[in-house]
């Protein structure tokens, strides 16, 4: 059974009461958190605030170190967590399951210590100097969903303190195991105070929320569901908290009339059924010319009956259960919806507990539940369309605006088609291809601000100007 209590100030910090953790792929217990509330959190806030006042005037080179620390930490520790991962999140350990995200928070945190924000010189002649300086914002609270537990946690921590802050952290009720190793962990490496976790059940004390509201938070930097991040918006007003929001998306990918069926099937399947489609950039919707509709579905059809799904402790799954139950009802019901109007090519029906067969029906259209909702589930809408205008137009139709993909032999016409959706991430010829170079967020409803890069590192600091 895996516990862990909190970390609050550099030390283990127990509170009288847990809650269960289940593993989706058997409904058992993996493990128990601890249920912190008000108490817990002032306390976390006062030693991130403490430790500020000397991790932010730490020398650049010196928080480099400390980030390279923490990877090789993360290094050091890559198969505990990803079994903690899988036990807590449902994701097979194999394929682009939990040692891959432990391989992606690896690569994250080591390129990311890597970046800096020097001073840059606006003016220097004889009117005067001008100085732009990048300073940190104070506590960082990070409030993280349960799709991703470790490597977003990642996203969010490391360009936190690799820019002077410090850190209290807030992983989903549902995947809380691998963020208090995690944290743990990086206590072993980090100065007391630098990066705190708190745990909660999102029961009469909702922890997010005392985090949205609390005075001694500088800045939010928020992963989950655009409900969520609206109410994040809403109770940070009051401290005028910086925001970074990643909010949910309904992806759509565009096949134009001269892709090649074989050849994308591959791409089309991962870039709609990775972690099981529970990733914010997913392609959540397929819209496909009448030309070739029919071979793309059956090519997609074919490959998608190789995939081995199952418990994914086992090595032989590389796609696992549905997370939670909330998710798996969402899921059933808009299938349900979407087989009443459509040609179900693939699953359709729930199996047992959570799991849920990987599901492709066509013969949707936009105003169908499962083509407008954000699905976050292993099932895939197809359109048909006959004109790519249109096609485009349908894509635009979502109020979410986190990626978008295009996919034809013809790169450079696929390039002009993909410049015309409302988003904030383009692919062609793939799909939900993050990279820790390239600033990545959404547009519209999808959230404000980016991660990655140095602009994702610049959302962790505030302008400094200095006139001399
Ligand atoms: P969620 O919004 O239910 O929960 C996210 C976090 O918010 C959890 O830690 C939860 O405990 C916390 N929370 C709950 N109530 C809160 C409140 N009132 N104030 C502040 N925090 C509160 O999201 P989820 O179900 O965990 O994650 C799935 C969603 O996240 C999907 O919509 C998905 O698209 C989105 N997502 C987006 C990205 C991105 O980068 N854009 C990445 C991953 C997931």
């Amino acid at each position: 059974m895996l516990s862990f209590e909190l970390t609050i100030d550099g030390k283990a910090h127990a509170t009288g009461e847990t809650f269960d953790v289940l593993n989706p792929s058997t409904g058992e217990v993996a493990g128990r958190a601890p249920i912190a509330g008000k108490a817990e959190l002032d306390a976390a806030v006062a030693a991130a605030e403490r430790a500020f006042k000397t991790w932010s005037q730490t020398a650049d080179d010196e928080l480099k170190a400390a980030c390279e620390a923490v990877t090789a930490k993360i290094a050091e520790h890559a198969d505990e967590l990803a079994q903690i991962i899988t036990a807590e999140q449902g994701k097979p350990l194999n394929g682009l399951g939990s040692r891959w995200e432990v391989g992606g928070a690896q690569a994250w945190a080591g390129y990311t210590a890597g970046l800096s924000l020097p001073m840059k010189v606006l003016q220097d002649n004889n009117e005067g100097r001008v100085e732009l300086h990048r300073k940190p914002v104070g506590v960082v609270g990070s409030i993280t969903p349960w799709n991703f537990p470790l490597m977003i946690a990642i996203w969010h921590v490391i360009p936190a303190l690799r820019t002077g802050n410090t850190v209290v952290i807030k992983p989903s009720p549902l995947t809380p195991l691998s963020t208090l190793r995690l944290v743990q962990i990086m206590n072993e490496v980090l100065p007391a105070g630098v990066v705190n976790v708190v745990t909660g059940d999102d029961g009469a004390e909702n922890l997010g929320g005392l985090m949205s509201a609390h005075p001694g938070i500088a800045k939010i930097v928020f992963t989950g569901s655009c409900a969520t991040g609206q109410k994040v918006m809403r109770s940070a007003a009051e401290t005028m908290k910086r925001l970074t929001l990643e909010l949910g998306g309904n992806d759509a990918g565009i096949v134009l009339p001269d892709a090649d069926p074989a050849q994308i099937a591959e791409g089309l399947f991962w870039g709609g059924f990775i972690n099981n489609g529970q990733t914010c950039a997913a392609m959540k919707r397929l819209y496909v010319h009448e030309s070739i509709h029919d071979e793309v579905c059956a090519a997609l059809v074919e490959f998608a009956k190789t995939i081995p799904v199952g418990d994914g402790m086992d090595e032989g799954s590389i796609l696992g259960p549905v997370q939670n139950r909330m998710q798996h009802e969402k899921l059933s019901r808009l299938v349900a919806e979407a087989s009443e109007k459509g040609d179900v090519l693939l699953g359709g029906a729930p199996g047992e507990g959570l799991f849920f067969p990987p599901t492709l029906i066509a013969g949707l259209q936009n105003g169908d539940s499962l083509v407008d909702e954000e699905q976050f589930g292993p099932a895939l809408p197809i359109i048909k369309y006959s004109d790519v205008e249109d096609a485009i137009a349908m894509a635009n139709a979502n109020p979410a605006g986190l990626g978008g993909s295009v996919w034809s032999s013809d790169i450079e016409a696929a390039r002009k088609v993909g410049q015309r959706l409302e988003c904030g991430s383009v692919w062609i010829n793939k799909h939900g291809m993050v990279q820790p170079n390239a600033p990545f967020g959404g547009v519209k409803a999808s959230g404000i601000g980016v991660e990655f890069g140095e602009e994702g590192l610049e959302e962790y600091t505030n302008i400094q100007v200095l006139f001399s």
